[in-house]
């Protein structure tokens, strides 16, 4: 089974309180496809300019991602720049220059169109919605977004939700989304615009599934997976795309989909983003092993077992 996922791919300058780093690798879809390439085939469309060269590009054919619908365009690469020192939960935005992504007109390679599982990482909701519309055939659609495109872009962001079947935001996007308060209620109103799955991400708290309630496998009860308490956060950035890629890799890795399969992807979600948070940008991902996942995945059963 392959995920194609549209969004950005990046250079980012990130400050927390164990260091800096200058115009590291980062994009949401690039955490998204590492994490997720643990799991399945991953297939990347974005845009990157004239500074992504064989370093980064590197990053993906080390994990086999197909970036043959990453087009190479005159100028730079979307870069972001924040910072974490006031609170490891959320980043603080200092800079975000759109750059090459600013006139994207995003093309889908033939090879692609048979992806059954299509994920519209963070990105202007525009493109997001183009790549939803050329590509029909996908069975699950997922999606991210944030403050940014909520704001901002409220109108085209309400049309990509109509085209979703999860929705994987936090929660301070969630209740920013239902300008609702309280958790439970933003959720259900967020639930009324589209997704029949919302997958609310908590940091350092772990993630919450809501449902609309279904005649399939997705309307099932609200369901909790914890993080895994860790003694040091390095950098919390790309977490949440870490924990889409885990949860929406483990879902297209299987034969099919029920009630228990979304469970167990909500720990997989979990396991992926502990991982991404432990070292800067993509280091840690990048350094990664299939045992040390199924390793951590037995610690998170420990954790919440009761017998
Ligand atoms: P997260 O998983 O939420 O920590 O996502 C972090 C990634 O999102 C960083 O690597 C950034 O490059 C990327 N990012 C930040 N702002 C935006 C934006 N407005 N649109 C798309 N991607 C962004």
């Amino acid at each position: 089974m392959a995920i194609t996922v549209v969004g950005s791919v990046a250079f980012d300058s990130i400050e927390t309180p164990a260091g800096r780093r200058e115009r590291c690798l980062g994009g949401a879809a690039t955490h998204f496809s590492l994490a997720a390439s643990f799991f399945c085939d991953v297939r990347v469309i974005a845009v990157v300019g004239e500074d992504f060269g064989p370093e980064q590009e590197a990053v993906f054919k080390a994990r086999d991602i197909d970036i043959r619908g990453i087009e190479r365009a005159k100028g730079k690469s979307f870069f972001w720049a924040g910072s974490y020192l006031d609170n490891l939960n959320e980043a603080k935005t200092q800079a975000t220059e759109l750059n090459v992504f600013g006139s994207f007109q995003p093309k889908i390679p033939e090879a692609y169109r048979d992806s059954e599982f299509l994920f519209l990482a963070n990105i202007d909701p525009v493109l997001q919605r183009h790549v939803r519309e050329a590509m029909p055939k996908a069975k699950l659609v997922a999606g991210d977004t944030m403050n940014y495109w909520i704001k901002d872009h409220r109108p085209a962001l309400l049309e990509v939700l109509k085209g979703l079947d999860i929705l994987l935001i936090n929660d301070t996007e969630t209740r920013m989304l239902a300008d609702k308060s309280n958790l439970v209620q933003a959720a259900r109103s967020v639930l009324t615009m589209g997704p029949r799955m919302l997958v609310v991400k908590h940091g350092e708290y772990g993630a919450t599934a809501f449902h609309r309630a279904t005649p399939d496998g997705l309307g099932a009860k609200t369901f909790r997976a914890p993080a895994l308490p860790l003694e040091e956060v390095v950098d919390p950035t790309g977490a949440g795309d870490s924990f889409a890629g885990g949860f929406f890799g483990y879902l297209a890795a299987q034969p099919e989909l029920t009630p228990g399969s979304f469970r167990r992807a909500m720990f997989y979600g979990s396991v992926m983003g502990s991982f991404a948070v432990e070292r800067f940008g993509t280091e840690r991902l990048q350094k990664l092993t299939h045992q040390e996942i199924e390793e951590r995945f037995l610690l998170f059963r420990e954790l919440t077992h009761l017998d």
